[in-house]
């Protein structure tokens, strides 16, 4: 009941924040669509009703105001019309955005991003190449489809500051149903690169603290929450210069002969044929290895119910509860494993605002037995984001446990709806490994701790 309620809440959080910052013509389109709902019964004209709708669609636009600011503005259209208008527009002039609506079909779709000053060694085109590898491994594992170069379209609007591009997956008669699904699998394909994928440094926020930068992925994973604006082709943000356009590689490459056009409709992301097969993630989504049996996780979760009473009145006081301490361990080796765990909290804040796309600070630490591992409880607006529902839960927050023996960290979830979930292990920085390379040190973990071999497989 209690989640019903908030699923509301947030539903409707989500209208009024597309709907009050500015004139919008989404009312008319929605009675419309009613309207015409109530008067078509046949299944000829429901069909033939469903493709005019779908004919046109919601944009944001940003304008100039008088003051040189910009704003965002809401405009329904056709495509053909769309494409008509950005014709004969000069680029610099053009800040247009498909609205990715909640729950609607979307072509696969990804934003993808780094600073070239922090990350001298990686070469942004060999990447994006890297990412399609992986991506075309999770599409045959999950779908059996075949991704083809000439389905690919690649975008580019980077500056000297910044790499920065779009690309849209145009599989042929598919699409997601959803950009939460779309979430999900991307999620997937970052987990099961073995860390490939994680090879970018990411800014140093403020008072993120000590422990260096930190290494993820180039992969904007904030754009499959709901309700996004996605940047069109051939359009520079209002203000900006930077300008979406084709980099001539995959489907664009020489000789490919697809028209400008062609371009543009290609890579709407929305632009999805009424009968496309339409891909789903499984939820929860299967766990990697024979190992969840729970038995840890549930330590962790308690550890963590028991610890929560600990908050400083700043809010963001680390504190370590060692109550569920592994008699296995010498006090040595405790003390060992606590400042490791002390000095992953940058990383697992890091990692956590990174998924979250907003600010997300641990709270607590709690040893969980079982070897080496640690849960982190989070606090702060990124702690919400959820792997399991590619979104974040309106109150209940996640927790991540770092395995100091195996290498990993995984996201867990205080949601009872997902209780049994946890993401795929992901791996923790060389510098945190130390445990693991002095094993020999600790104790063999118990049984119950040998998840952490099956875990470095997504
Ligand atoms: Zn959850």
């Amino acid at each position: 009941m209690q989640q019903q309620e908030d699923q509301e809440g947030e539903a409707q959080q989500a209208v009024s924040a597309s709907t009050s910052s500015s004139i919008c013509s989404l009312q008319p389109l929605e009675a419309a669509a009613s309207t015409a709902a109530a008067v078509k019964s046949v299944a000829a004209g429901a069909e033939a009703e469903e493709r005019r709708q779908e004919a046109v669609r919601t944009f944001c636009v940003e304008r100039r105001a008088r003051g040189g600011t910009y704003y965002r503005t809401f405009t329904a259209a056709s495509y053909p019309a769309v494409w008509q208008l950005f014709r004969h527009t000069a680029p610099k002039d053009l800040h247009w955005y498909e609205v990715i609506r909640e729950g609607r079909p979307a072509h696969l779709y990804f934003d993808l991003e780094f600073v070239p000053r922090l990350n001298p060694q990686v070469d942004g085109e060999a990447l994006v190449d890297v990412l399609l590898q992986h991506v075309a491994a999770q599409l045959r594992r999950h779908f059996d489809l075949i991704l083809d170069p000439r389905f690919v379209y690649e975008l580019d609007s980077s500056t000297p500051n910044k790499f920065s591009r779009h690309l849209t997956l145009r599989l042929p008669g598919h699409a997601f149903s959803n950009n939460h699904a779309m979430g999900k699998f991307v999620a997937q394909v970052l987990a099961a690169s073995d860390s490939k994928l994680l090879v970018v440094r990411k800014e140093q926020e403020p008072g993120g603290g000590g422990g260096g930068p930190q290494l993820g992925s180039m992969v904007d994973m904030a754009v499959y929450s709901k309700n996004r604006h996605w940047r069109m082709s051939r359009c520079c943000k209002g203000g900006k210069e930077a300008v979406l356009h084709p980099t001539g590689r995959y489907a664009t490459a020489p000789g490919a002969g697809v028209s400008d056009a062609t371009v543009f409709l290609d890579t709407l992301v929305c632009n999805v044929e009424p009968h496309a097969r339409l891909l789903q993630m499984p939820d929860p989504l299967p766990t990697a290895g024979p190992n969840n049996r729970g038995g840890v996780g549930m330590l962790g979760a308690a550890a963590l119910q028991s610890g929560i009473g600990g908050l400083g009145s700043c809010g963001l006081q680390v504190t370590w509860k060692q109550g569920a301490i592994d008699t296995a361990l010498l006090p040595d080796q405790v003390a060992e494993l606590r400042r490791l765990a002390e000095e992953a909290v940058s990383f697992i804040e890091k990692v956590a605002t990174q998924r979250a796309g907003a600010p997300a600070r641990a709270r607590t630490l709690a040893f969980c037995g079982g070897g080496a591992k640690v849960a982190y409880s989070m606090i702060g607006p990124g702690s919400h984001y959820c792997e399991n529902i590619g979104r974040p839960h309106t109150s209940n927050h996640v927790f991540f446990v770092a395995d100091f023996l195996g290498g990993t960290y995984t996201q867990k979830c205080h949601d009872p709806d997902c209780a049994h979930f946890r993401s795929a292990w992901m791996p923790l920085t060389a510098e945190l490994c130390r445990l693991a390379t002095g094993a020999a040190a600790l104790p063999p973990p118990s049984p119950s701790a040998s998840g952490r071999s099956a875990g470095t497989r997504g």
